[in-house]
């Protein structure tokens, strides 16, 4: 890289909003902050999306009474 033409290049502790994970990055900024990180997204989790997507379903059969077995 040519000195002078590039703004500072730091390392830097990211701080995730969602789980509190701390982790190192690059970044011109000296502070990050995100959403979400590689430990609480549910993709990469895979638990949290699942578990979410069956509550829905549940609230949705207790609502309108739709039970589990069908009645023919
Ligand atoms: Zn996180």
């Amino acid at each position: 890289m040519k000195k002078g033409i590039h703004p500072k290049y730091n390392k830097i502790k990211a701080v995730c909003t969602t789980c509190g994970n701390e982790f190192e990055t690059g970044s011109v900024l000296t502070e990050v902050r995100v959403d979400t990180c590689s430990n609480c997204h549910p993709f990469y989790t895979g638990k949290q999306k699942h578990a979410a997507a069956d509550g829905r379903v549940e609230r949705f059969n207790k609502r309108y009474g739709i039970k589990s077995q069908t009645n023919e």
